[in-house]
């Protein structure tokens, strides 16, 4: 077994580089409050927000946030080798890894957050709209689909939280 990293460590730089790349929690939390408006009645963007802090506090959100924001980083300043380069740079639609990344933070509320994600991958939103314009030349090719995986699984620990759910840990 390796070192474990300081997780309250994880969390800081996670949410640092969210900002960094131009996303705001309460964006992610318009995602939420998107898809989970219906289904609540008076919800309050506090209790989205309340929902997108929690999820965040998730190591495996915070591995995919490092993860995703570093390559889509590296493929901005074209420092990976091809063809990856290539792939991620033009979000190229085969590649697919983004979304198994993504897939780490749907998971972790369990597996209503996939049901969610696919709906808002399909309508995209708000903040989501605007990260997939590619004439922006940002590359946003892993942060879009954990944006998006972020507000599913959010969502889904809303859902479980107002069943009173044993699903959560926190
Ligand atoms: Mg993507």
């Amino acid at each position: 077994m390796g070192k474990n990293l300081n997780q309250s460590e994880l969390e800081q730089k996670a949410r640092e580089l969210l900002q960094e790349r131009g996303v705001s929690l309460e964006e992610i939390a318009e995602l939420v409050y998107y898809l989970q408006s219906n289904y609540h009645e008076n919800l309050s963007m506090d209790d989205c927000l309340y929902n997108v802090d929690r999820v965040l506090e998730k190591r495996e959100v915070q591995n995919a946030i490092l993860t995703g924001i570093q390559l889509d980083k590296l493929a901005e300043k074209k420092l990976l080798e091809e063809p990856l380069q290539t792939a991620i740079e033009i979000d190229e639609s085969l590649y697919g890894v983004d979304e198994i990344i993504a897939f780490s933070i749907v998971n972790v509320y369990g597996s209503i957050g996939f049901t969610n994600y696919g709906y808002i991958d399909k309508q995209k939103p708000g903040v989501l709209k605007r990260l997939n314009d590619k004439s922006s030349g940002e590359c946003h090719t892993f942060l879009d689909d954990i944006v998006g995986a972020i507000a599913a699984a959010a969502s889904s620990r809303l859902a479980h939280s107002s069943a009173d759910d044993k699903l959560l840990d926190d």
